[in-house]
């Protein structure tokens, strides 16, 4: 293994690559960031690959969607048969395979480039081909066992492949770190599915379990016309939904929804609340600005927000406006950022309590 994979959204390379090399450097391991723009992926090429992705946590990445650690590069397959090369490099990347199979799980996937889209029907059919010969040479286990390393094979064009390797507990479970997540017909709008992916993304069964419940309340900073406060609806709790905008008549059927139209910058509850979520446009400085006098003033437990990043330099960005959130905050927090799938030019922030 000689270096790390990670999915990001196509056209953010550079952002990720700065983010790899900054928490490389910050850790004591040598290497450097390998990247095409618009390719949906950035390798950190490094002698001392397997320490660093122990190191370095997936969940405290902000610009990856998915971190893989590479075990073989296979630049010229034979689309005649691409399963003998693959066998023969595992063979060759020291994987101990005493006992019992190494690999609970395999996933085949491409970059999320437009270059990369057209090799998903080959990933499909290639993942069936290859899971059988697998198992047959004692690779992978007869069924999926979710708590074992994933076996990853990454198309980057039809002849030219990595083998990676993933823990569950330190990676996103779904191929190319993008969760399926469908709209629904009561959505107000397509970024109910932003918010429903940061419930999915950044917060934990337990935190999902214990924060999101029935009678807890909340603030939605910037509502209209209503997604991220009908997904709060759903899950059982009481909003006041700030904007000047609009929301949707059918929101208020719930009975658990006040609508004020007031600032969002401005407005605070009297009295503190158990939730605040935030996908106000504006300056991302601003906002982490405010979101953290939220915490300082106990306005709320917690809070996930947006910080938008329309700007060059966006890591630089995305490292100072955190750094602002969390030493105004001005109480131990955990943070956790991530550039979502459904995140554009942006990225989306969780915050609780330490
Ligand atoms: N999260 C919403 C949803 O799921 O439907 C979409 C929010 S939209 C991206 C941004 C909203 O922020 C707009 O409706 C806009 O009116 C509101 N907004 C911007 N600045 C604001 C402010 N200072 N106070 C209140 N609302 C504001």
């Amino acid at each position: 293994a000689d270096a790390l994979f990670c999915h990001c959204r196509a056209g953010f390379e550079p952002e990720l690559a700065a983010e790899l090399t900054a928490r490389a450097a910050l850790l004591g391991h040598a290497g450097y960031a390998r990247t095409e723009r618009d390719s949906g992926f950035v390798q950190f090429i490094s002698d001392t690959a397997p320490a660093l992705a122990r190191a370095l946590p997936f969940a405290e990445l902000v610009f990856a969607r998915q971190k893989l650690l590479r075990l073989a590069e296979l630049s010229a397959l034979d689309p005649s048969d691409r399963i003998a090369p693959i066998l023969a490099a595992l063979e060759g990347a020291a994987v101990r395979r005493d006992g019992q199979p190494p690999f609970g799980e395999l996933q085949v996937e491409h970059p999320d480039s437009d270059a990369s889209r057209p090799l998903s029907g080959l990933a499909r059919s290639f993942g069936n081909a290859l899971r059988p010969a697998l198992r047959k040479a004692g690779w992978l286990s007869a069924r999926d066992v979710p708590h074992r390393p994933r076996l990853h094979v990454v198309f980057l064009d039809g002849k030219h492949a990595l083998l990676a390797r993933s823990h569950p507990g330190d990676s996103a479970p779904w191929p190319g770190g993008i969760p399926r997540l469908r709209m629904h017909h009561e959505a107000p709008s397509r970024s109910a599915l932003k918010l429903e992916e940061a419930l999915a993304v950044l917060m934990d069964a337990d935190e999902r379990r214990e924060l999101l419940r029935d009678g807890l309340t909340g603030a939605d900073l910037g509502a209209a016309p209503g997604g991220w406060t009908w997904v709060m609806l759903r899950k059982g709790l009481h909003m006041t939904a700030i904007d000047n905008g609009p929301l949707r008549g059918h929101l208020f059927d719930t009975g658990r929804l006040e609508h004020l139209r007031a600032d969002g910058f401005r407005w605070h509850p009297p009295q503190p609340l158990d939730w605040m979520v935030c996908d106000m446009v504006e300056q991302p400085r601003r906002v982490a600005e405010r979101m953290a006098t939220w915490f300082h003033e106990g306005w709320c437990r917690q809070a996930i927000f947006n910080l938008k990043l329309p700007m060059k330099k966006r890591w630089d960005e995305t490292r100072l406006c955190l750094d602002l959130f969390e030493a105004q905050a001005g109480r131990p927090l955990h943070i956790r950022a991530r550039q979502l799938y459904h995140d554009r030019e942006e990225i989306t922030v969780f915050a609780r309590p330490r």
